[in-house]
């Protein structure tokens, strides 16, 4: 080797090293473009992309690592088990994304993440430097948490909690119920992502039956929560449209899900063996995906500590954390959530890595369920960071004596709001 190139080399790994220790520097490198690496295109990833993209210039050197070719958005996915979209309309891919200037996709999975040197290491073996990283998994789903059920049971019991083949499998299935056929919902503890999701879900289900003429058949929920989200509005629409069909238990009720057997299709419970279900929709508990565990970025309750002011892990200032994988505070773990962190995070990594003010942050989050056609009821809230936490403002929920007028209102206010987080995040 020239003595030329030794010397760049190690001044290149000391410049590493200065780079190491200096912990938030602006990049010392001052030709070259910040770099930001971004795991995850969920809404949390992408609409800090494009709000950093946006921010104009071609200021940044930004890097999407993401697993998928294929994006299908859980939200809106309880409406294509109901029967109101369609599965085509839910699934976008990244190609507009990788042709926005400064940006590169890289599908492959973020193997591990060496905070040290600041590189996140893919699968393939590339290592990506950052300035900046934001963490933007999203959840896994904890396949021991129910008895007797697996990742290789997600085929005869499937969660359809992460979008795509599950969602096609759960609505494949809800079309076989027979007629007196059993469906059985095991919800999830909490936190778990879009606590009124489950719920949104059984109403499809039962519009689904009751469309399809199966007036006959059930649908339990086994819930391991006393109460749930909007509990009073879904239960009154339970009511007005599926008189019978839909029966809730929280624990003390049932006291606690067994056992599952993914064989016979059976759920057993403290109180109740239900044995041949036509369907058994296993919801499990939920944690931070796996790299942001890995990563060390995660606190004992498995998801990860923010500063609110910032959105920047508690763990390290030179990582941002989005979307599901973070501890939220009073906000909902949800894709308008997820949104709604991902601005106020690109706010800030765009005034550290330019020098400009400190911006103050706010959050704002909405979350609509379809209970039948043109039924919508939401619930929301407007926050702003704490020392603890993100801390609500204010709040709001439908009311059980709306017109059929409002619902109907509430309900395009939601299609509105998924056209336009899907073209910010993908068109
Ligand atoms: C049935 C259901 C209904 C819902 N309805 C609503 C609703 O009406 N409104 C609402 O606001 N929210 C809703 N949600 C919640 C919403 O889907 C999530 O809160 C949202 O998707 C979270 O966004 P995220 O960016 O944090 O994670 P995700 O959307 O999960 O995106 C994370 C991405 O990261 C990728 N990834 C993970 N690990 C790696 C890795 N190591 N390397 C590379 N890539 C990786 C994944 O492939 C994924 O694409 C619903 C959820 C469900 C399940």
């Amino acid at each position: 080797m020239s003595a030329t190139r030794r010397d760049f080399l190690k001044g290149t790994a000391m410049l590493g090293a200065g780079l190491a220790t200096a912990r938030l520097a602006t990049p010392a490198l001052a030709q070259a473009k910040p770099k930001v690496v971004i795991i995850g295109g969920g809404p949390g990833g992408l609409i800090v992309l494009r709000e950093l993209v946006n921010a104009g210039a071609n200021a940044f050197d930004i890097t999407l690592v993401e697993a998928q070719r294929q994006y299908t958005t859980c939200f809106y996915s309880n409406l294509y088990l109901g029967g109101f979209q369609r599965i085509e309309t839910l699934t976008f891919d990244y190609g507009i994304v990788a042709k926005l200037p400064g940006v590169t996709v890289a599908h492959d999975l973020a193997a591990t993440v060496d905070r040290q040197r600041r590189e996140v290491v893919l699968q393939g073996g590339a290592r990506l430097p950052y300035d900046r990283l934001v963490m933007a998994p999203g959840i896994d789903l904890d396949y021991g948490s129910v008895p007797g059920w697996s990742a290789a049971a997600e085929e005869r019991m499937p969660h359809a909690w992460k979008g795509g083949a599950q969602t096609r499998l759960l609505k494949s299935q809800i079309e076989a119920v027979p007629d007196g056929g059993l469906i059985v919902m095991i919800a999830p503890p909490a936190p778990y992502r879009c606590p009124p999701g489950p719920y949104e879900r059984a109403s499809m289900m039962a519009w689904a039956l009751k469309t399809a003429g199966k007036s006959k058949a059930r649908i339990v929920i086994l819930d391991p929560k006393e109460r749930f989200s909007k509990q009073g509005l879904f239960q009154a629409g339970w009511e007005k449209y599926y008189p019978g069909v839909i029966e809730w238990l929280p624990q003390s009720i049932h006291g606690g899900v067994q056992s599952v057997d993914p064989a016979t299709m059976t759920v057993v419970t403290g109180f109740e063996t239900y044995a041949g279900a036509a369907l058994v929709n296993v919801i499990p508990r939920q944690t931070a995906g796996r790299i942001a565990r890995e990563a060390g970025l995660t606190n004992g309750d498995n998801y990860c500590p923010i500063d609110a002011f910032t959105m920047a892990s508690r763990m390290d200032p030179a990582v941002f954390v989005v979307g599901d994988a973070c501890i939220p505070g009073d906000m909902p773990k949800s894709a308008f959530s997820a949104a709604s962190q991902a601005r106020a995070a690109a706010s800030v990594i765009r005034a550290e890595l330019t020098g400009g003010a400190k911006p103050a942050l706010e959050f704002a989050n909405t979350c609509w369920s379809l209970i039948a056609a043109d039924d919508s009821v939401k619930i929301g809230g407007a926050y702003a960071p704490s020392e603890a936490k993100i801390t609500e403002r204010s709040a709001f929920l439908s009311k059980p004596d709306e017109s059929a007028e409002v619902r109907r209102d509430t309900y395009a206010e939601s299609a509105a709001w998924y056209g336009e987080l899907t073209a910010a995040m993908f068109l």
